[in-house]
């Protein structure tokens, strides 16, 4: 009889233990990228959301509100690579998203590979993409390495970097939109044919029905409080510079073909993100057992419309107000399928933007456009003056300059035209800092913007100066529209919400980065840290 009673307390012992100490995991994970999303968007067009999109992930969610990008530049590429690797270029190698390699001279996109080709279009070697750029794990590399390969990972964007850098080496799939075909692609990286579900739905064309339709405002457009009514002289339009609603996709084809680059113009383009992300889950079986899986979504209109119309337009707060029904849906979607409380979700952005810097100026704010090649030209003038050399500086791109290094001489000659650069640089009326990337820690500039110039330098993959303008200063071609890419706050202030299994509702004011999500899932699912990061996990207080 004593041994019985002995067997069951050390049952009970164990069955408490197990519970104390085992993690319960998601059955799946969701991670959402809203491209170009500013933080204040989740509070400025709160009063127009619905309780069940981005207002259900607030109220029953966890928000970090004051959630920063810890280096320069502020891109796409960069910004996804680092949500998933919960690092910073300096070591996960993603310094832009068009990088200039010093030692080859090479300029390529960040998901450039010459050993991939595309699958799921005919002219297969017109796209060659992979996520082999990237130096470091990312957190679903690390899913799949920890489950022995048994969880499923799969990444879908509009864009090959939105899906590419955050699905990883290892993934199942990541699927993009190929603006030429208006096919869902993928890369030989992944798998040599793409499957038939895919395929059938390609050969019927459907993504060309989200184009065939007319964007009108949701409401009136006098109710759109938040923005300004006649903002058109700051905005970009399509072909000329007047998007006036409806904006009729169809019309503005330029031939009898359907034109799919303007999907990611749209905010259908959202909405067939959404639409694809369904799918995938649908058809991969993505959290219906209890080996967790992860989806990697992010949505690309909102930066197009962003960059085109810039935050003070009715068209991003209609784009937002859109997204926000594309959430309520996708959620709804999520319940259904996986369960309520069976998924772990996270959104954040890749980067913010900053206001139209002709508005700011117009509005008595010091701000304005940097023409980038006038400022290259005016610095190779000078240096040929100094130096006799033509043509030395061979880009200004990404805010940083790099050289011609077959003119150079050596290291002592490069130092000498570094700084003359310099010296010439930091007379612009825009520029702040100019600053040598192997001198960062000597500078006297506030700690912050050094740290995030040496968070963002790679030696193989950034420039030899870092440029750093005045606040409300950016690079662009034209006075319409805006951009990103700065160290400022309006470019790297973005939102993180945690949603679902094991997120307590709450908020905090904490400073935190971009590099402590990845972490933080890690924690949460009980897997290895990606190999690269250099964030913290975050508690839910
Ligand atoms: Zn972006
Ligand atoms: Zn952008």
């Amino acid at each position: 009889m004593k041994t019985i009673y002995r067997i069951l307390f050390v049952s009970i012992l164990l069955f408490i233990a197990l519970n104390i100490y085992s993690i319960d995991r998601p059955k799946l994970v969701v991670g959402i990228v809203i491209d170009q999303m500013r933080w204040d968007y989740l509070y400025r067009y709160q009063h127009r959301y619905s309780p069940d999109g981005f207002r259900r992930l607030m109220n029953e969610g966890y928000s970090f509100d004051n959630n920063k990008i810890n280096y320069v530049p502020s891109f796409t590429a960069v910004g996804h690579t680092s949500i998933y690797t919960g690092s910073v270029p300096n070591i996960h190698g993603i310094t832009a998203n068009t990088m200039i390699f010093r030692n080859s001279g090479e300029v390529l996109s960040a998901t450039a590979d010459t050993n991939a080709y595309a699958v799921g279009i005919v002219n297969k070697y017109d796209v060659r993409v992979s996520p082999h750029n990237i130096l470091c794990t990312t957190i679903t590399d690390e899913l799949k390495m920890a489950t022995n390969f048994r969880a499923k990972v799969i990444g879908v964007s509009l864009k090959d970097r939105g899906s590419i850098f955050p699905a990883g080496r290892i993934a199942d799939g990541a699927f993009w939109l190929d603006e030429g075909s208006g096919n869902w692609i993928t890369s030989s990286w992944y798998m040599e044919t793409l499957p038939k579900w895919i395929e059938t739905y390609n050969s019927q064309c459907i993504n060309a029905k989200y184009l065939y339709q007319s964007w009108e405002l949701l409401y009136p457009a006098d109710s759109y409080t938040q923005s300004v009514k006649d903002y058109h002289i700051y905005e970009a339009g399509i072909y000329d510079d007047k998007d006036t609603f409806p904006i009729d996709y169809y019309k503005l084809f330029k031939t009898d073909k359907c034109d799919y680059g303007l999907l990611k113009e749209s905010p259908f383009g959202n909405t067939l993100t959404k639409d694809m992300a369904k799918l995938l889950i649908e058809n991969y079986n993505l959290g219906s057992d209890d080996v967790t899986d992860f989806i990697a979504v992010s949505f690309s209109s909102s930066d197009y419309i962003g960059h085109r119309y810039s935050p003070h337009s009715i068209k991003v707060e209609d784009c937002y107000l859109r997204l926000d029904i594309d959430m309520a849906d996708l959620l709804s979607f999520l319940d259904k399928k996986v369960g309520k409380g069976n998924y772990l979700l996270f959104l954040t952005a890749d980067h913010g933007a900053s206001y139209n810097a002709q508005f700011m100026a117009d509005n008595k704010i010091d701000a304005g456009v940097v023409d980038i090649n006038a400022m290259r030209k005016d610095l190779n003038d000078f240096l040929f003056s100094v130096f006799s050399k033509k043509n030395i500086v061979k880009s200004l791109y990404n805010y940083q300059v790099h050289f011609d290094y077959s003119q150079i001489g050596g290291n002592s000659e490069l130092r000498k035209i570094i700084r003359s650069s310099i010296q010439f640089l930091k007379k612009h009326k825009a520029v702040a800092y100019a600053i040598d990337c192997k001198k960062v820690s000597q500078a006297t500039i506030p700690f912050v913007i050094k740290q995030k110039i040496i968070n963002g330098y790679h030696y193989d993959r950034s420039g030899d100066i870092q440029i750093i303008l005045k606040p409300h200063y950016y690079s662009d071609s034209s006075t319409k529209g805006t951009t990103h890419g700065s160290w400022n706050a309006y470019d790297t202030h973005i939102p993180l919400l945690f949603f679902g299994k094991g997120v307590p509702h709450g908020k905090s004011t904490e400073e935190v980065y971009i590099t402590d999500i990845a972490p933080t899932i890690s924690m949460m699912l009980g897997i290895p840290l990606p190999s690269g990061t250099i964030g913290k996990p975050l508690i839910f207080k």
